[in-house]
């Protein structure tokens, strides 16, 4: 075992939460009102998914029966791993010990989201994983070329997270090509801060599916709600693999009167892409190396001493996630980059403590 296992961030109580990319200005008031309007009935029968479905399903552009909403994104990425990477009831002949034997294979360019490796190892798949170019650009030839017999899922994040770079869909399309067997499952948990999605290519790519969430932009994180949008047959193989209720009430109302809130939406991302821009000409100005990013964050190269860097944020309740011990992040740091006053505290603080160590 790798000791890859589901894990909670630590908590961290009060401050300033810039770690998880979270919308740190809060949701719509339109969700609040939702959850209020609930009814003692409501909280007393089992859900009806029909409504948020066709919403959801409208608001994205698709048809109702290619839509899987689920308990977060990352309930999506466990149902495609448990969908395609459990070993087949054939397969018994391999035991636990033979090194990897005929155990099927997720592919993940690293650095990446954590989820994927963790639900690969969950449902006793082979996390194989393809290290980065310094340009942390997605390498689609070294991942074609770890493609086996046994692959059966690869894990693609756009844009992509720590690094905020898209992958082009060219590279999508190549990929699914090499893996007709498989499923490639493209997180776009970030989409809603760019305008290249995958999501229109879906119709020419049948064993593509796209992850969604409403956990970032519109700042749903503790109410737990993801979709995952791909061919009606994948997403009836992923349905049949996850719990028939397991997004709650609130969840369900909460999504609805959130994608109602498009001026809401709008508001942050007007935030997050002058946050971004300051971000940018603070490490311009201070000689640091930096992604442009097409999400909500930024990664910032702030050299050998991230992790002190990191620790001494935290000291004054500013909280950055440390990605220097990430393949190809050596020296980084995650900023999420959302409401602008936010991005001002934690930049000035970097400034002081950047000069201090300096
Ligand atoms: C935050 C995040 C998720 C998880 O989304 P939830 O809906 O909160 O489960 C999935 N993928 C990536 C890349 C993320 O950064």
């Amino acid at each position: 075992m790798s000791g890859s296992q589901y894990q909670r961030e630590p908590e961290l109580g009060e401050g300033l939460r810039l770690h998880l990319n979270e919308n740190t200005g809060g949701c719509s008031p339109a969700v609040i009102a939702a959850l209020r309007a609930l009814s003692p009935l409501d909280a007393a029968v089992y859900p009806d998914y029909g409504r948020v479905n066709a919403v959801c399903a409208r608001h994205l552009g698709v048809d109702p029966a290619r839509l899987l909403l689920t308990n977060g994104l990352d309930e999506g990425i466990l149902a495609a791993a448990i969908a395609y990477l459990q070993r087949d009831p054939g397969d018994v002949a391999v035991g636990p010990g033979a090194a990897g034997g005929g155990r099927p294979e997720g592919l993940i360019a690293e650095p990446c989201f954590g989820m994927y490796a963790d639900c690969i190892e969950a449902v006793g798949g082979r996390i194989v994983r393809v290290p980065p170019p310094a340009s942390l650009d997605t390498p689609v030839d070294t991942l074609v070329a770890a493609i086996t017999p046994r692959t059966r899922v690869i894990y693609l994040t756009s844009p992509g997270n720590p690094s905020g770079l898209l992958v082009p869909a060219a590279t999508i399309h190549a990929l699914a090509r090499a893996l007709p067997q498989g499923l490639v499952f493209v997180d776009e948990a970030y989409a809603d801060f760019t305008d290249a999605h995958f999501l229109g290519e879906l119709e020419r790519a049948p064993n593509v599916v796209v992850g969604r969430t409403f956990a970032k932009a519109y700042g749903l994180a503790a109410l737990r709600i993801g979709a995952v949008v791909g061919s009606a047959e994948v997403i009836a193989r992923l349905r049949r693999s996850l719990p028939p209720y397991s997004i709650n009430v609130a969840a369900a109302v909460a999504l609805e009167a959130a994608l109602g809130d498009q001026a809401h939406l709008d508001g942050y991302r007007a935030q997050v892409r002058a946050s971004k821009a300051k971000v940018y000409a603070f490490c311009d100005r201070l000689g640091l190396g930096y992604w442009r990013s097409d999400a909500n964050f930024v990664l910032v190269r702030v050299g050998p001493r991230a992790s002190a860097v990191v620790e001494a944020l935290r000291e004054r309740r500013i909280f950055v996630r440390d990605r220097s011990s990430e393949p190809g992040c050596a020296g980084c740091i995650r900023i999420t980059a959302g409401i602008v006053a936010h991005t001002e505290q934690c930049l000035a603080a970097l400034e002081e403590i950047l000069c201090a160590v300096a």
